[in-house]
């Protein structure tokens, strides 16, 4: 009779409270939470706003199932949502999961309101995550999470720009356009008219450790996709409402040009900052007014959906966000916190690369000779880094697999976006130290990703 975590080698620690950026356990352990949790808790934890916000919601109304009665929270949060990102419908689950099966159904939906049922397929990227649902596993590129689960094809192969790999002989803004060029031949393989639409991080999160794609790559492709009738899913999960410093990663590349804006947009983690279960789809005015005209809602849905106290907590995340003025922060803070990392940093031979935006940076780890050449998996290098931080009291988050499917390590520091400065101060001295401690000869026999 115990609880089913995800590793019974090692005692999870049992949180007692949380403040802020700060976690402590039972027995009186404390950490900085420099990842915000699975990169979710974006206001900081137990926040007085949110805290009181939801609590209230809890006593006016604790629960209406979404197709008997809907709530002011969820309402006035659709609204809130459309208007602030420039969509025209709000459709609501509980994990970023359900939100990305949801996006997929809309599109084929979308298609298939206009007569066009075969329009179905879904292209998605080689390292990519999109949630751990059979569907959506099955469009992740990330080869450790997809065996795991049984899923042995070698998944997705549109190519992630991933610039600290790109062939030697390209600039960046070649390889950009060779990634989106790979997409329209896909697209060409596969015949435009069996392609529904392709799924892109405009920011990868996890899986990539903050990989930003080359500029002009996603007007390229939004240009393909639009060639091709091809609609285009901006998975914003995780990068959503301000983690990147704008309220939507792909906002760093389609500002004022509507035009290149995602026909639909799934949000999660920061929707939610990590209070209470709530993610959400966003449907651009074409792909709404489909099936408004027919009168067709999604017939899809979870019983928890709409539900009113996540809707208040979410709603009160948002006022946070604004309030705080956390997007702007994001951007100007996050900007000195990637210096600060670089700087602290610096002469660490195991660091390959520090790349990000906002507050969502990547620390990629190689051999320490300068030749980039990824640790063998084996090695477990971001399992073994995230430990080393855990003991100097800090919360980093691994990522690895995203070398030919199988290889490569990073940590990824994701701060809360009201952390204060002397805080990510901290945070980049002690990550800096517990890089330059780490001996990387022995090979450690575990599972490298979270
Ligand atoms: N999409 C992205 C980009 C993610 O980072 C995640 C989770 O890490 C998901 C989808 C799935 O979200 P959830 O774990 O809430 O189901």
């Amino acid at each position: 009779m115990t609880l089913i975590t995800s590793d019974f080698t090692r005692r999870t620690p049992v949180a007692a409270h949380a403040r802020g950026s700060t976690i402590t356990a039972e027995g009186g352990d404390t950490w900085i939470d420099a990842c915000s949790g699975a990169i979710s808790c974006n206001v900081g934890h137990c926040h007085p706003h949110v805290v009181a916000q939801t609590i209230a919601q809890l006593k006016r109304a604790d629960f209406v199932y979404r197709t008997q009665l809907t709530s002011a929270p969820i309402e006035e949060l659709a609204r809130r949502l459309c208007a602030r990102l420039g969509y025209a419908g709000a459709f609501f689950a509980n994990s970023g999961s359900e939100a990305m099966e949801a996006a997929v159904r809309s599109a084929r939906l979308h298609w298939a309101l206009q007569g066009r049922p075969e329009k179905s397929r879904i292209l998605s990227r080689s390292i990519s995550y999109h949630g751990s649902t059979e569907l959506t596993l099955s469009l992740s590129g990330h080869g450790p999470r997809r065996r795991d689960a049984g899923i042995h094809d070698t998944g997705p192969i549109v190519p992630t720009p991933y610039p600290l790999r790109r062939p030697g002989h390209m600039t960046l803004r070649e390889y950009g356009t060779a990634c989106a060029q790979a997409l329209e031949e896909e697209i060409l393989r596969v015949g435009a008219d069996n392609v529904a639409a392709f799924l892109v991080e405009p920011i990868v999160g996890a899986s990539g450790a903050a990989m930003v794609p080359p500029e002009g790559y996603w007007s390229q492709v939004r240009a393909i996709c639009d060639r091709h009738d091809v609609l285009l899913i901006a998975d914003e999960v995780l990068t959503g409402l301000g983690r990147t410093g704008a309220w939507l990663a792909q906002d760093h590349f389609a500002q004022d040009h509507l035009g290149l804006k995602a026909d639909i947009v799934a949000l999660g983690k920061g929707l939610n900052g990590g209070y209470a279960p709530i993610s959400c789809v966003l449907l651009s005015e074409p792909v709404h007014s489909v099936l408004h005209r027919n009168e067709t809602g999604l017939r899809l849905g979870h019983t928890h959906a709409n539900h009113p106290v996540s809707a208040a907590c979410a709603n009160a995340v948002l006022d946070v966000i604004e309030n705080e003025d956390l997007v702007v922060r994001a951007s100007c803070e996050g900007a000195r916190f990637g210096r600060a990392l670089r700087d602290a940093c610096q002469g660490i031979d195991m660091v390959a690369e520090i790349r990000g935006r906002g507050f969502l940076w990547g620390i990629e780890l190689a051999q320490p000779d300068h030749s980039r050449t990824p640790f063998p998996a084996r090695f477990a290098m971001a399992s073994r880094l995230v430990k080393a931080a855990s003991t100097a009291g800090l919360i980093v988050y691994p990522a690895s697999g995203f070398v030919d499917r199988h290889a490569g390590d990073a940590i990824i520091l994701a701060p809360a976006l009201n952390t204060p400065s002397a805080v990510l101060d901290v945070i980049c001295s002690r990550v800096a130290d517990v890089l330059a401690a780490c001996d990387p000869t022995t090979p450690m026999q575990e599972k490298a990703y979270a």
